[in-house]
């Protein structure tokens, strides 16, 4: 149901950032989070995995800090928080 959001699913699995993009990073506060899953499948760069409640997080190698995850979050549990050091 979310098939059209999805532009290229897996594009750069290697294509590694190292360091950021955007200047922000998610912050996953695992306070409210329902394991819908909706952030990992929307994430373009397929780096969010969990299992469980409370328990997504990102793979920061990946991540391209577009902040999808964050929009897409029901919960709201997923804050776009400036990267360190920029
Ligand atoms: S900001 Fe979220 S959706 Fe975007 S690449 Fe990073 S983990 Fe994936
Ligand atoms: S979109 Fe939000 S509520 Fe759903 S699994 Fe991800 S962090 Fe949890």
């Amino acid at each position: 149901m979310f098939g059209p959001l999805i532009a290229k699913p897996g594009s750069s699995q290697n294509n590694k950032t190292g360091s950021w993009r955007s200047g922000l990073k998610p912050k996953y506060l695992k306070k409210n989070c329902i394991a819908c899953n909706m952030c990992a499948i929307i994430c373009p760069e397929k780096c969010i995995s969990g299992e469980g409640k409370n328990n997504y997080d990102c793979d920061y190698v990946f991540c391209k800090g577009c902040g999808i995850c964050a929009t897409v979050c029901p919960k709201k549990d997923i804050e776009m928080v400036k990267e360190e050091g920029k």
